[in-house]
């Protein structure tokens, strides 16, 4: 099988084999949290920013604290495995555990039954095909309503705005939705008619020599292929700002672009049917990306 599995010990297991015991809270309920990495060259980019987001969305979970250090030897020993041949797509995940023995809010007491034990592993799977085309073609992209307003990052912290949950089945139903309508993505807006983000991307917009994405506290998922690329780019003497966005700021961009790890820099051709030519900084653009990613970045706060 054309898969790597490799288990919290470090282990290497056989992917053809079953590892989820069938009360798995993750399975049940979505509960948990995961993250997704690119895997080039053998290594996982970016892997330290990987890392201080995972332990962010499991404290918004109140799950405990992940063990940076074993999950950092499962997430190499993974890479290594899956080799320097060709790209991969590694995932990071991490459950409640079984149901009866999940974990509860850490420190208060409410445990009962049996020891908690979450569920964590680590597997790497081929890049889609797609991946290559839509990093030199760009996407066609429809703009959804996604129902939430930006307020609700702040006032409601049960909705988990901004953690990297399992829950992604309205995200996937978001984009194919948008295959039914001959797009290749979307770009969720909230209520406001303000910008949020793709179902698995930052929306980051460009003028001139200015990028601008939504900041965390419109509600979306802190980037970190947008953060790579905000570094280099400043780096580069661009200026860089995390700004609510409206619909209406996306048809006057010079250019528009979803941001993820695995796929990088997708440029948007179309937006909502309308057609959005090249700027001459695109190469410029999708460069900095690739660069930024292959750095070690140690970016202590997400805005
Ligand atoms: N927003 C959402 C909802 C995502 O699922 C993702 C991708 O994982 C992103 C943004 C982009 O984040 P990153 O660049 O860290 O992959």
């Amino acid at each position: 099988m054309d898969r790597v599995l490799v288990t919290l010990d470090g282990a290497v297991q056989d992917p053809g084999a079953p590892l989820l015991f069938a009360d798995d809270i993750g399975a049940l309920r979505g509960d948990g949290v995961f993250e997704t990495v690119l895997v080039r060259d053998g290594k996982a980019s970016a892997l330290e920013l990987h890392l201080a987001r995972l332990r962010r969305s499991a404290e918004a979970l109140e799950l405990p604290d992940p063990d940076v250090a074993q999950w950092r030897t499962a997430v190499e020993a993974a890479a290594k495995e899956w080799g320097s041949d060709r790209e991969g797509m590694l995932r990071m995940v991490l459950t409640r555990g079984r149901e009866g023995a999940e974990v509860k809010r850490p420190g208060t007491g409410e445990l009962s039954g049996p020891a908690p034990s979450l569920t964590g592993y680590v597997m790497v799977s081929p890049v889609a095909d797609r991946v290559e085309r839509v990093r030199s073609e760009g996407i066609s992209v429809i703009t959804l309503a996604r129902g939430i307003s930006t307020e609700l990052a702040t006032n409601a912290p049960w909705l988990l705005m901004g953690a990297k949950t399992l829950s992604y089945a309205t995200n996937m139903a978001a984009l194919r939705f948008a295959a039914r309508m001959d797009a290749d993505d979307v770009i969720f807006t909230s209520t406001e008619h303000r910008v949020l983000e793709g179902p698995r991307s930052t929306v980051v917009i460009q003028r001139d020599k200015q990028l601008l994405t939504p900041p965390a506290r419109d509600g979306v998922l802190p980037g970190i292929t947008q953060r790579a690329l905000f570094a280099e780019a400043e780096k580069a003497g661009w200026k860089c700002e995390y700004k609510s966005l409206f619909t209406a700021d996306l048809v006057t961009a010079d250019s528009v672009w979803l941001l993820s790890s695995v796929t990088l820099a997708a440029r948007v051709t179309t937006l909502d049917g309308l057609r959005m030519s090249a700027p001459e900084c695109a190469a410029e653009i999708t460069e900095m990306v690739d660069r930024g990613i292959d750095r070690a970045w140690n970016i202590a706060d997400w805005n």
